[in-house]
């Protein structure tokens, strides 16, 4: 059966160019055939390009800040069930924008062009059918994904609880590579000699424990996420999973997955009326170091003492990473 919001090869065709058809090629043509048939998008991603930025040194590392008053829909999103059962899923293919096509995905997911970009290039891939949002099922494609872009582009999930603004709907995320500053920060770290010979390596950085994992193979990091996540998940529910944000990148034609484990969702600050009040909801992209704020005032106002109290009050320490990857 066709989908019916799945783009064509006659659709894609005008926006390959010559020659080039592999699947990197093939998503760059599927962006801008989105860009030039969806005004919403085009005009989504010019404001994106005069948004506000600006860089707070922490005490380890530093985090991006960016004013994003696009985002107001996604960070104030009511993500309690009763209310998600009470719209209509904005992730299954017959509610999507009229505009809206999928490039096709490993038969069973849907890549779409996120029209609340927080990146130039933020995709959204989402599984053909509506269910759960469940790393177990995401984090084979997560990885294929990264691995068919040969890394040009970084993938990131958001727990149920965790920052997904469709929390009944699978899918995962994705930016171009070296947008997300824990990708940079941790590389670095990764050239350290001593590095070099163990997968996994498990640090605090400025109040978020982190478990990164390495691998030369895709087969080879899907096994060790998997061990990890089964092992992480031993306090959940059944049927349900931990709470955790989960980054897949690639570099230097290896792998890496980065696990932030969680507390809560979102901060006090979000919940707080007046001055207390900071409109932040914390997804990979916040702890994985760029804060998103849609009101100015936030972006403003924000110190270094009050990113790592949200840090420290949303993520979880690095012993429960250890406890993961021994
Ligand atoms: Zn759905």
């Amino acid at each position: 059966m066709e989908l019916p919001k799945k783009i064509s090869d006659e659709q894609l065709r005008p926006y390959l160019k010559y020659g080039e058809n592999d699947a990197r090629a093939r998503l760059q043509a599927f962006i801008r055939q989105q860009h030039a048939t969806w005004p919403d998008l085009a005009a989504a991603h010019r404001r994106l390009d005069t948004r506000l930025t600006r860089t707070l040194p922490l005490t380890d590392s530093s985090v991006e800040l960016q004013c994003n008053p696009g985002r107001t829909r996604s960070t104030t999103a009511k993500v309690a069930a009763k209310d998600v059962a009470q719209r209509p899923c904005f992730l299954c293919p017959a509610n999507l924008y009229p505009e809206q096509l999928g490039l096709l995905f490993a038969s069973d997911w849907l890549i779409l062009n996120n029209p609340f970009p927080i990146f130039n290039g933020h995709m959204v891939i989402s599984t053909i059918r509506h269910t759960a949002q469940l790393l177990e099922p995401a984090l084979p494609a997560m990885i294929s994904f990264v691995h068919e872009q040969h890394g040009t582009f970084s993938a990131f999930y958001n727990g149920a609880r965790c920052g997904a603004s469709a929390p009944d709907h699978l899918h995962f995320q994705a930016c171009p590579a070296g947008m997300l500053p824990i990708e940079r920060q941790l590389s670095a770290l990764l050239d350290e000699p001593l590095r070099k010979e163990t997968p996994w390596y498990v640090t605090t950085l400025d109040n978020r424990g982190i478990g990164l994992c390495r691998a030369a193979s895709a087969p080879e990091l899907l096994g060790r996420l998997r061990v990890m996540c089964a092992r992480l998940n031993r306090t959940a529910d059944p049927g349900d999973e931990a709470d955790l944000n989960l980054i897949i990148f690639g570099r230097r034609g290896r792998l890496a997955g980065v696990c932030l484990p969680r507390r809560t969702h979102r901060p006090a600050c979000f919940f707080a009326t007046g001055d207390a009040q900071y409109v932040i909801s914390p997804g990979a992209v916040d702890v994985a170091g760029l804060a998103i704020l849609p009101r100015q005032m936030d972006f403003e106002r924000m110190t270094k003492e009050k990113m790592l109290s949200i840090y420290a009050e949303v993520c979880l320490g690095a012993d429960v990473m250890a406890d993961c990857t021994t």
